[in-house]
């Protein structure tokens, strides 16, 4: 018989989690399976009847970019009593259902976890009450489960994110930007609340995202006396020029002795204590509403082909395993363990043991407290001294969403170290033309959520004799430690430099290097700040082409950007749902293409009425997404038309999305810690982002040597992997 899987969600919804239902069908059909969804969670296994019900390729098209989940989703109490346990049993012994893999919350797989424990016992007691035959019973010796994490919260250990938490974060910051933008006119004070009921995960990092003054998490409730803090920083923050002030606070949030802080206690010290009316925002729902990320859309899929693998797989006795990610890799970790260790972090909250709970959370969460406790500050925490060292920023290479946030970030943590901190305006021309000037704390107010790059850059590599001027300016400057951010050209910059640093004396100096690009082709970080932001704009423009197309026949081809890499064709078109991926590491044959051109008229004869190919602008020298379109619309002879969508710079522009303004808060941090290192200890190291390294910066030739020059691109890509996950779910099998 053929391997069957249920495919469930259960607790909240969350954006992605259909992206996951969808992968999970199609990528079980390919690996010939059948599967069928358990719809409304644990609910619809206990009811079972209609509630479990077969899914085929068409029955999941067109819902990867729909909120919430397809397949309905429950709390259920009756699941938590044995007798209800026993009936979902029944119901999947009777569908011949024994590989399940649960979306949901830490209680649904802790639920889950209890299915699988008990599971032998149920398939005992039903055999002995004739529920079951024996053949049944033995042909379900065991459940093998595999559980993905769909929450908002992500309070989860065992994945670095859930499914939804980047989403809501985007609901967040918009409502962020869009009420500071009214806050600012007016000198409002507004109080944000966010969900999180254990885990201040949304309401820290959208306070980052979003340059929110003051937050308020259950993880690291404030100490007695808060009211005064809060109130001086707040009044500090408008001295020093501040208009609006935003308070984001967690629902779950409470001060020491466990009394809650809500939206009304902060409203009613503001009154209070400094006689101002703030405005309540209370989120709610809308962060679990709207279209789901880019990011959650890939991440979900990736989980949900893994989790079918690790499913189909399973043997008597393997363990039940949580699909998540780690470092932008789809990561296995056992699902005892997962729910073991995030209810120990939840015990450790309740029981007021704050500062174990934020370490337990992981190295990352307690510096992100730190580095956001010194951004909201009004003014650096040290006084300047005369004759403080000087570290200079500079950008340098194309424009890249998120450059901002890296220079606020940037020149915050220099000044709070007692640093003088120096722009290079206009990039490396304006380090050649000793264009620099000084920065202070308030020239980067307000820069968290614009996009562009407001001390500018330019893509621009200098010449042999264009190092003597640079060599200058650092002398003339004082410059006696530099960061750069940018992309490709920043790379190549810094490696030049280091390589002449033995004839120029004004180059030995601490020099540390962030990726900043929307073509995500820099090696040593996983994702270049802008390349997040970049995607969603893709996946935008596509989900637009896609609505455009719906009244007629319509194959799209839509050209990214990217340059020599593939980055934006490969994951924007998994994350908005494409048929076909042209990418410049592979290349286009007039081969392929015309097989590509087969199935495309043999699926309009068959009834589609949709196709997209997504291609990198530089796929092909010859075969360019013009050519591609007239292609596909004169071997379609009529059966449908073709459109060609050039998505263009509006990807390197843009608000950044939070998880660039994230990446940028924390590798700018990283970045001044290590020069701040270095300068206290007498070196003048290169170093460039790695997330190989502990502190996320390691020795630029263990970077760069990473570096395919020619290509522009690393010779290694991670997200190279995501092609089968491309290939699986793009083609019905039995399609070339
Ligand atoms: P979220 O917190 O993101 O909303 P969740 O999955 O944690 O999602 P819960 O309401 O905690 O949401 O759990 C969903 C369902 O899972 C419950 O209604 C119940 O059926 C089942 N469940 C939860 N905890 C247990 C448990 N300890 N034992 C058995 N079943 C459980
Ligand atoms: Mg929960």
């Amino acid at each position: 018989m053929m391997a069957r899987i249920g495919v469930m969600t259960s607790g909240g919804d969350a954006q992605g989690m259909n992206a996951a239902v969808r992968a999970i069908v199609r990528s079980g059909i390919h690996s010939g399976a059948e599967v069928f969804a358990i719809k409304e969670g644990w609910a619809g296994a206990i009811a079972g009847q209609d509630h479990i019900v077969q899914l085929g390729w068409s029955d999941v098209s067109g819902i990867l970019n729909k909120g919430g989940t397809v397949i309905g989703t429950a709390r259920s109490l009756e699941f938590m009593t044995r007798e209800g346990q026993l009936q979902a049993v029944a119901n999947l012994i009777a569908n011949g259902i024994d590989r399940l893999i649960v979306i949901g919350g830490d209680g649904s797989l802790t639920g889950s976890r209890q299915l699988c424990l008990s599971w032998s016992d149920y398939v005992e007691q039903l055999l002995s009450e004739g529920r079951i035959t024996s053949d049944q019973a033995a042909a379900h010796p065991a459940l093998h489960i595999a559980g993905i994490v769909g929450s908002i919260d992500n309070d989860m250990v065992g994945t670095d994110m859930t499914i939804g938490t980047d989403s809501a974060l985007h609901r967040i910051t918009e409502a962020i930007d869009a009420i500071s933008s009214t806050a600012e006119s007016h000198r409002r004070t507004f109080i944000i609340e966010v969900m999180g009921r254990r885990c201040g995960y949304l309401a820290l990092m959208s306070a980052i995202a979003g340059g929110a003054d003051y937050t308020f998490l259950p993880e690291s409730p404030p100490r007695d006396g808060w009211e005064e803090r809060m109130i001086d920083v707040l009044a500090r923050g408008r001295a020093a020029g501040r208009r609006d002030s935003i308070i984001m606070v967690a629902e779950g949030a409470a001060d020491r002795s466990g009394q809650p802080i809500t939206a009304t206690t902060i409203a009613q010290v503001l009154r209070e204590r400094a006689g101002e009316e703030a405005r309540i925002t209370i989120l709610g729902h809308v962060q679990r509403g709207g279209t789901p990320s880019a990011y959650d859309r890939w991440m979900a899929t990736a989980c949900g082909v893994e989790a079918v693998r690790r499913v189909l797989e399973a043997e008597p006795g393997s363990e039940p395993v949580l699909v998540g990610v780690h470092r932008d890799a789809v990561h296995t970790t056992p699902l005892v363990q997962a729910v073991e260790d995030t209810h120990r972090i939840a015990g450790l909250v309740a029981d007021a043991e704050y500062q174990a709970a934020v370490e337990a959370r992981g190295h990352g969460f307690t510096t992100m407290i730190d580095v956001y406790r010194m951004l909201i500050e009004a003014e650096p925490s040290v006084r300047p001294t005369p004759g403080a060292r000087r570290i200079a920023i500079m950008h340098a290479g194309a424009l890249a969403p998120g450059m901002n946030q890296l220079a606020r970030v940037a020149v915050r943590s220099g000044l709070d170290r007692g640093y003088t901190m120096l722009a290079v305006r206009g990039g490396v021309p304006g380090l050649i033309a000793g264009d620099v000037d000084e920065v202070t704390w308030s020239d980067v107010e307000g820069m968290a959520n614009t996009g562009g790059a407001a001390f500018g850059t330019r893509r621009f590599v200098p010449a042999e004799s264009d190092l003597y001027q640079m060599a200058r300016t650092i002398e003339q400057h004082n410059i006696d430690a530099l960061l750069v951010m940018g992309g490709f050209h920043a790379y190549a910059t810094v490696d030049m430099m280091e390589r002449e640093r033995r004839r120029y004396q004004a180059f030995d100096i601490p020099i540390a290097l962030l990726p900043a690009s929307i073509d995500n082709n820099l090696p040593g970080w996983p994702m270049a700040v802008g390349a997040d932001t970049a995607l969603n704009t893709v996946v935008d423009s596509i989900d637009m082409v896609r609505m455009s197309a719906s009244a007629s026949k319509r194959a799209f081809v839509v050209e990214t950007m990217g340059r020599q890499c593939g980055f934006l064709p490969l994951v924007g078109g998994i994350a908005g749902g494409a048929e076909k991926a042209y990418l410049p590491e592979t290349g286009l044959s007039l081969a392929e293409l015309s097989t590509d051109v087969e199935a495309l008229v043999d699926a309009f004869e068959s009834g589609r009425t949709f196709y997209l190919a997504v291609m990198g602008e530089e796929a092909s020298e010859h075969y360019t997404s013009d050519v591609v379109a007239k292609l596909f619309e004169a071997e379609g002879r009529g059966l449908y038309s073709v459109r060609q969508a050039v998505i263009g710079h509006v990807q390197q522009g843009g608000t950044p999305s939070p998880f660039d303004r994230i990446n940028a808060t924390r590798l700018a941090y990283q970045a001044v810690v290590n020069l701040d290192g270095q300068l206290k200890t007498g070196r003048s190291d290169y170093v460039a982002a790695s997330s190989a390294a502990p502190t996320l910066l390691a020795p630029l030739r263990t970077v760069t040597d990473a570096m395919d020059w020619d290509n522009q691109r690393p010779h290694e890509q991670w997200w190279l992997r995501l092609r089968s996950v491309f290939d699986q779910l793009s083609r019905r099998p039995g399609q070339e």
